[in-house]
């Protein structure tokens, strides 16, 4: 059976068993927090987990890398709607160490990309309509200095009304330990 066939399988059940039950909440985030991390499979369950944070807390943003590749595309937008019509006040980057953006090179990416039957005709003619590819397909070196990146752009973006904490952190994929890049407030950690 397929993936997808298996996934509607599921839904069925898991609608009529009422199981929903479980994750009844509302869109606006209990602990007003957005959070912006990396789409990777080992967060999954581990990221929400290890921070303590369970359905309907915060609004989660992922995709590759934890980036936000343009101060005005669509990582900035749903972090200001979070904050501004959905009532977060603190913003978090967690990016996460052994991440697969770490080291991603444009000349590897795009042989893969010619490999799969892309044409090199189709790259030409979009490099010649001002695509950028070689930077839009590179990642970054240090984790640290893409979180550290990322939070300053949120920081200082024209948009982020005052009083709104901005944080950085990295985790651990293996352990979900935490690291901290930037935090704007004293943290006390009781044990
Ligand atoms: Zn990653």
């Amino acid at each position: 059976m397929s993936t997808i066939s298996k996934i509607m399988e599921h839904n069925q059940t898991f609608v009529k068993d009422e199981v929903y039950r479980d994750f009844e909440t509302t869109k606006f985030p209990d602990k007003k927090m957005v959070i912006l991390t990396c789409m990777d499979t080992r967060l999954t369950e581990l990221l929400p987990k290890a921070i303590g944070f369970c359905n309907g807390d915060a609004k989660i943003i992922k995709n590759a890398g934890a980036l936000i590749s343009h101060p005005f595309g669509s990582v900035m937008r749903s972090i200001l709607v979070a904050i501004y019509e959905l009532g977060a006040e603190e913003v978090c980057v967690i990016g996460h160490k052994d991440c697969g953006m770490s080291g991603l090179r444009h000349d590897s990416f795009l042989d893969k990309v010619k490999e799969k039957g892309i044409d090199q005709n189709q790259l030409d003619f979009l490099r010649s309509a001002g695509i950028d590819l070689e930077k839009w397909l590179t990642g970054f070196d240090r984790v640290e200095d893409s979180v550290a990146h990322s939070v300053a752009l949120v920081r200082n973006h024209p948009l982020l009304p005052e009083g709104i904490k901005v944080h950085g952190l990295v985790i651990d994929p293996h352990t979900g330990g935490l690291t901290t890049v930037e935090i704007q407030e004293s943290i006390t950690v009781q044990h």
